[in-house]
């Protein structure tokens, strides 16, 4: 078994853009495949868990999902790092599009995508590490027992201020790379 960094999408790995709909959106931060390959490194799973609420909304389809998400591998290889899994939540409560609108057990704050991933890859969740710029997604980890940092980036700067009881971060650092400096000298 190995322990996994889970990497949120929107607004930690990726600038936050809203309802990613259009591969010109899909904007790196300048240390995010840096930041992926000092984990690859470290001996971390990297994976990508996140909420795509805008396919239950009819915003963005799921074929755009996948493709986005074959961009995002692309652009992490050619800069010598590697992403080994992409799990995503399609599912909202009051969806538009019907096979979608479930309350389902893998929208973070729920942990079923970590544990779809741990299932998958053989991952210690023990000893993972949850990175994102919403309290959700450290609460999702805080349930399987995964350490969270808080990024400042996306959304982050305002969940700081805006703390939601019961969800501990490990640290709230300013970005992915320090985040991936915190969980080095963690681990
Ligand atoms: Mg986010
Ligand atoms: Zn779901």
């Amino acid at each position: 078994m190995r322990p996994a960094v889970f990497l949120d999408r929107d607004g930690t790995l990726i600038e936050e853009s809203g309802y990613l709909d259009r591969l010109e959106r899909l904007v790196f931060f300048p240390y995010s495949v840096d930041a992926v390959r000092v984990l690859n490194r470290a001996g971390f799973l990297v994976v990508i868990v996140t909420n795509q609420a805008g396919i239950a909304r009819g915003i963005v389809e799921e074929s755009f999902v996948a493709e986005a998400h074959r961009h995002i591998a692309d652009r992490v290889a050619a800069g010598g790092a590697r992403i080994d899994g992409f799990y995503y939540c399609p599912h909202y409560p009051t969806g538009t599009v019907e096979a979608y609108r479930a309350v389902c057990d893998c929208r973070k704050p729920a942990p079923g995508l970590l544990h779809r991933a741990a299932a998958d890859l053989d991952i210690d969740l023990a000893r993972s590490f949850v990175v994102g710029d919403r309290w959700h997604d450290l609460a999702a980890g805080q349930k399987v027992g995964a350490r969270g940092v808080l990024v400042r980036t996306g959304l982050g700067k305002r969940d700081e201020w805006e703390p939601e009881s019961g969800t501990t971060p490990g640290a709230i650092v300013d970005n992915l790379m320090d985040a991936a400096a915190w969980i080095l000298d963690q681990a």
